[in-house]
């Protein structure tokens, strides 16, 4: 597989490749879980971290905080290493570090996207 760019919606910014993203199948049981099947939130691999965002968890000192994109300063995501985060129906615990996915722009899934809106 190989990795293709992921881009701030609003400014076309080039945040990160997409081989740091884990999609949400890893998370949740699709049948049981509507964020799945939406897929609002994205989650990024902890071991792939990009160098700019553990920047930021850093700064924060790996509590939590917000995620914006460095150039227009979208707010593209958060973290949260203090109480970690459930999934929006409740089974599961979500990695981290999350990124609305109406935020950026992702080449493969946009498709998608646009039809459940
Ligand atoms: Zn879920
Ligand atoms: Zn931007």
């Amino acid at each position: 597989m190989s990795s293709k760019p992921i881009k701030c919606h609003k400014c076309r910014n080039i945040l990160f490749q997409d081989s740091c993203i884990i999609d949400s199948s890893l998370t949740c049981n699709p049948e049981q879980c509507e964020s799945y099947n939406i897929k609002r939130f994205m989650y990024i691999s902890e071991d792939k971290v990009p160098e700019w965002i553990k920047q930021k968890i850093e700064e924060e000192q790996w509590t939590k905080g917000k995620i914006h994109c460095e150039k227009c300063n979208n707010r593209i995501g958060s973290f949260d290493y203090i109480s970690g985060r459930k999934c929006e129906c409740g089974t599961s615990v979500v990695p981290p570090i999350h990124l609305v996915t109406s935020q950026i722009d992702r080449p493969i899934l946009l498709s998608n996207f646009n039809n459940v809106k």
